[in-house]
């Protein structure tokens, strides 16, 4: 299931790889995209506002998905917390994060 889901991702979004962030941008983009489309419809501009709608539902969406980030997480080997792969060091202790994989 989580395979067909990255592949279907992988046509739409057209990136490599298929970590949580990118799915949750996909996801967020065809959402946004579509709730963008029907309240654009209404104001008879419904090609910016599905533009505008996938926009901010991948940005929202990324957001989303980087906090379920399974695959590029970061461990602390002093705290045992993980982080996302955006951060570098422990927030906590400072000590140099290490790749979960
Ligand atoms: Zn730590």
């Amino acid at each position: 299931m989580r395979y067909m889901i990255c592949t279907f991702l992988l046509g739409v979004v057209a990136l490599s790889g298929c970590t949580a962030t990118q799915k949750g941008a996909g996801i967020g983009a065809l959402i946004g995209g579509g709730v963008g489309y029907a309240v654009g419809k209404q104001s008879g501009n419904d090609a910016a506002g599905a533009a505008i709608g996938a926009t901010v539902g991948a940005i929202g969406g990324g957001l989303i998905g980087n906090k379920m980030e399974d695959k590029n997480m970061f461990i602390c080997p002093e705290c045992g917390r993980s982080f996302s792969s955006s951060v570098e060091y422990c927030p906590y202790d400072g000590t140099a994060l290490k790749s979960a994989q």
